[in-house]
């Protein structure tokens, strides 16, 4: 059959229907995409490891031949996935075990005599110090008719399996397309430096730098409102909210703002600062700038509880200027919904506050002037788009601020926040005192219950956070079932609640209005509470497991406490043997409370696509580029890109270049619609 770029992908050899099913889950349809699925790391098959010259600590790949195999099981209760396979093979060097865990799969499939590639790491074997193995290697098995050479003789591309479509079969899908010449350095390869994949993640990076130079250029041509800003009567509304003194920071910041809204283009603004810095305030004294200029703003907060705490206080502060706040979460009963949804169409509603429910088909603004997004990172690209869309019904384009405490290292804001302009937060308001963390051990519990309720004694509230909401196989602490025993046993006379991400809306506003009036001194949480939750006189927190939580977590979940003027403690509750990833993600928390600072280390252990956590959202996993890996081809790309958006002469070329773009490029940046 004639391959095309365009061929479905069901129809390549190697693949069939329902391996094409798998694919299409991950966006692969055509033999386009497929070629597009790159290989993660590259092995040396020309020359394997002798088992004799194998060293504990490294990792190898070695050739050698079935000797035995047979599963035991890990533990008293046996089950058949937990069973660990021992696995023993020999080349003409020597012998040597492997050792697979939940290998009960591979019971009954290996025999004796056969032929396998094992690549992984070799340690010494717990129980016997004097001998080695190699522990979950990656292992293919190479049958006689595949001796050929996509699988041995050559450096071979390995893929992340796809399902139960393997990194072989893969392989076998694509021959001819990733295998490097011969001569091709390994190392070049497995860094992604080769001539061939430096040119693929320029083609990524460029790319997508043009979406956000075209995208940036196409907000930049749209009318919005020039608001008066400097006018007496503004300025006393400003004066009149305002419940503190402003730091520095948010008077430089709010200037920044208040630039941008009076011209006649929309600003386009991300607010960085890090958790407690006051983000909130500068929004709504952007929205008061709005609401005076005759026009509605938007504010909208990535879950229902941030949503209904900035309802309640934006309402609190702006009664003062006598303005109608709204509230729009899906959580509201129909008729509710339905007359608030009246309210934001009329006008009546000045300033409204929701969830993605303010982005629902049916909601129609009335003279939409300013948007704000909270905590953007939550938020997909897209959903800022659509929320911009509600306003341009009219024709005007709402001056749009996003506020995110992840500090984001420059190279990477570049990639996340590329088409927006940037105003820092950089200072805490005063007479915060540095927050306490120590990591501490569940031997040490009641020690910590003992501190814990002196605290919340002398009048402070607590929060102890949990990474799960019931119990499961993994032998964690439980939010539910730690509610009632604290309740019960440890702090029979304090006053409990318990929050979690699966309590009806209802619920979860009754808990967080009762802990905001000092009715629940303690919050038993999961990590519902994350974000944006603002209860200052609560200055514990205890967080169980806290092996098990990533940095960013940790920062948002400490930034709970700490908001108020009283010392604020941290304890962090550990195994004492962990991890060294997690030992340091704890020490690291011990050590700072500065964003960037946690945020450096954080992306050093995760990566950046973990980092953002915008796998889920697809709309920034790179498929070949790294951010971090590959700054250099990053910062180059986009100059290139925006030099080429920019420039009017090269209109010509830019449309050649957007008319000859593979379609699944387009598809990806909608690139298409946006030149
Ligand atoms: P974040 O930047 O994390 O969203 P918030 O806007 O919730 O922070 O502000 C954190 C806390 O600090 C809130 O209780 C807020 O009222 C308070 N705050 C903000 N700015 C000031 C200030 N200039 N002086 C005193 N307190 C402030
Ligand atoms: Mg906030």
């Amino acid at each position: 059959m004639e391959l095309s770029l365009t061929t479905e992908v069901r129809m390549v050899k190697g693949v069939g229907p329902q391996r094409a099913e798998l694919l299409a889950k991950r966006g692969i349809h055509t033999l386009e995409d497929l070629l597009g699925y790159l290989p993660f790391r590259y092995e040396d098959r020309i020359h394997f490891s002798n088992i004799r010259d194998l060293q504990p600590g490294g990792t190898y790949t070695v050739r050698a031949r079935v000797m035995s195999g047979s599963a035991v099981p890990s533990s008293v209760r046996y089950r058949k996935h937990d069973a660990i396979y021992h696995l023993l093979v020999q080349d003409s060097t020597g012998s040597l075990p492997c050792k697979f865990f939940h290998g009960g799969y591979l019971e009954g499939r290996l025999k004796p005599g056969q032929l396998l590639v094992l690549h992984g790491k070799v340690e010494v074997d717990r129980l016997r110090p004097a001998r080695i193995e190699m522990v979950n290697p990656q292992m293919e098995l190479l049958r006689g008719e595949e001796m050929d050479s996509t699988e041995v003789g050559r450096i071979v591309p390995i893929y992340e399996a796809i399902g139960m479509f393997g990194s072989r079969a893969i392989r076998r899908a694509v021959y001819g397309t990733h295998f490097p010449p011969p001569d091709e350095s390994l190392d070049a390869l497995n860094a992604f430096r080769s001539p061939a994949q430096q040119r693929l993640v320029f083609e990524e990076f460029f790319l997508f730098q043009l979406s956000l130079g075209l995208n940036r250029r196409a907000i930049r041509r749209e009318n919005a409102i020039a608001f008066a800003v400097r006018e007496e009567r503004i300025r006393e509304a400003l004066k009149r909210i305002l419940p503190f003194k402003p730091t520095s920071a948010q008077k430089r910041v709010l200037a920044e703002i208040a630039a941008d809204l009076e011209r006649p283009v929309p600003m386009n603004r991300l607010l960085q600062g890090d958790v407690g810095s006051g983000k909130t305030i500068v929004a709504l004294e952007a929205a008061v700038i709005a609401i005076e200029n005759g026009c509605q703003a938007a504010l909208m907060a990535p879950t229902e509880i941030l949503a209904v705490q900035h309802f309640l206080s934006a309402r609190r502060i702006l009664s003062r200027v006598g303005y109608r706040v709204e509230l729009l979460i899906s959580g509201l009963n129909p008729s509710e919904k339905a007359a608030a949804r009246e309210r934001v169409r009329t006008g009546e509603a000045q300033l409204v506050i929701g969830t993605h429910a303010l982005i629902e088909e049916d909601v129609q603004f009335n003279r939409l002037g300013f948007v704000c997004i909270d905590e953007q990172h939550r938020f997909g690209v897209l959903q800022r788009k659509r929320l911009m869309d509600k306003a341009a019904v009219h024709g005007i384009a709402p001056h749009v601020l996003v506020l995110t405490a992840t500090p984001i290292p420059r190279t990477l804001s570049l990639t996340l926040y590329g088409d927006l302009d940037v105003s820092l937060l950089d200072e805490l308001p005063p007479g915060r005192t540095p927050i306490v963390t120590r990591i501490s051990s569940q031997q040490n519990l009641p020690g910590v219950w003992g501190f814990f309720g002196r605290e919340v004694a002398a009048g402070r509230q607590a929060y102890i956070v949990y990474p799960v909401i019931e119990e499961t196989k993994l032998e964690l602490k439980a939010a539910i079932k730690e509610f009632a025993r604290l309740s019960k046993e440890v702090f029979p006379k304090l006053r409990l609640g318990l929050l979690h991400g699966r309590l009806s809306s209802d619920e979860k506003e009754e808990v967080m209005q009762g802990f905001r009036r000092n009715e629940i001194q303690v919050l038993v949480a999961t990590t519902v509470i994350e974000v944006g939750v603002d209860v200052p006189n609560a200055t514990v927190m205890v967080v169980e497991h806290a092996e098990r939580f990533g940095l960013a977590q940790l920062h948002q979940l400490r930034g709970r406490i700490g908001r108020g003027e009283e010392k604020s403690y941290c304890i962090l509750i550990a195994p004492t043997r962990m991890s060294d990833e997690a030992r340091l993600r704890l020490e690291t928390m011990v050590r700072t409370t500065n964003g960037f600072e946690i945020a450096e280390t954080d992306l050093q252990l995760r990566g950046p696509g973990e980092f953002f956590g915008t796998r889920q959202h697809g709309d920034l996993g790179f498929d070949v580029a790294n951010p971090l890996r590959d700054r250099g081809l990053l910062e180059l790309a986009r100059r290139e890109a925006f030099q080429l958006v920019e420039d009017t002469n090269q209109g010509p070329l830019l449309q050649q270049i957007l008319g000859a773009l593979p379609a699944h490029w387009q598809r990806r940046y909608h690139l298409a619609r946006v030149g």
